[in-house]
């Protein structure tokens, strides 16, 4: 498979078209940036350790009955997915009070959240990806009813499979971001990635923070330890 030309260049990940008809390239780039892009650095290995961990849980949440964009790794910092039609709409789950959410209502991080909650996000630089509801997404036909009450079944399902695989390596899982698309038949697939850098991820024992928050508040190690949050679920990277 060669790539033809790129498609779609992110913040962190590029996106290419390839010689094969539904199948695009992902490449995991070192770039890491948080705040609508406004801070961005270079992190050495970060792309490689993303690629390799994405496909792990991407595999996990296979093996768990759930489809997902991925089909192989390619390389150090490549893999090949399946060409999706995305739907505009970032699907949150917190099981713990963190980020945006203690901003935005005022409550402690930290806080348990029983029943998780369940957000969406317009994925939309220029408004720092607003915070929606579902009639705006129906009125404004970013996804219809069914599509969200399914990605919201999908979103809560993969809760439950991260949040026990993280458990198994003594940390909690505290809150994540899912994006998903439509293949031709229309059937709902996982996309984009699970990776580190869209989910919080804190120590059981201590609270240590081991996902890209060491990033966006500057705490240092974090490439190191986004490879000792895959070691402790059963990836060695090192
Ligand atoms: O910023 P906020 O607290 O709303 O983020 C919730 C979760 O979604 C975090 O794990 C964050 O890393 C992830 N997220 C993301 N990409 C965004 C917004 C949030 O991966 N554009």
């Amino acid at each position: 498979m060669h790539k033809v030309s790129e498609l779609y260049r992110g913040k962190a990940k590029t996106v290419f078209v390839t010689d094969e008809p539904n199948k695009l390239i992902l490449e995991f780039r070192d770039d890491t940036s948080a705040f609508d892009g406004e801070k961005i650095e270079q992190l050495s290995r970060k792309g490689e350790v993303n690629n390799k961990f994405n496909h792990f849980i991407m595999q996990k949440l296979e093996a768990a009955g759930i489809q997902t964009q991925l089909e192989y790794i390619i390389n150090d910092n490549e893999s090949v997915v399946k060409k999706l039609s995305m739907i505009p709409v970032e699907c949150v789950v917190r099981n713990y009070a963190a980020g945006s959410l203690c901003k935005r209502l005022g409550v402690q991080e930290g806080l348990a959240l029983s029943p998780p909650t369940f957000e969406l996000f317009l994925k939309n630089d220029a408004l720092h990806d607003p915070m929606i509801n579902e009639s705006h997404c129906t009125a404004f036909g970013w996804a219809t009813a069914s599509q969200i009450s399914q990605m919201k079944a999908l979103t809560f399902q993969v809760n439950q499979v991260l949040s026990s695989l993280f458990d198994q390596g003594k940390i909690l899982l505290v809150d994540f971001k899912l994006e998903f698309g439509t293949d031709d038949q229309g059937n709902i697939i996982l996309g984009d990635e699970f990776t580190p850098d869209g989910c919080r991820l804190w120590d059981k024992e201590t609270n240590k923070k081991l996902d890209k928050d060491r990033f966006r508040q500057g705490l240092g190690s974090v490439v190191e330890s986004y490879i000792e949050v895959a070691a402790r679920v059963g990836l060695d990277l090192r």
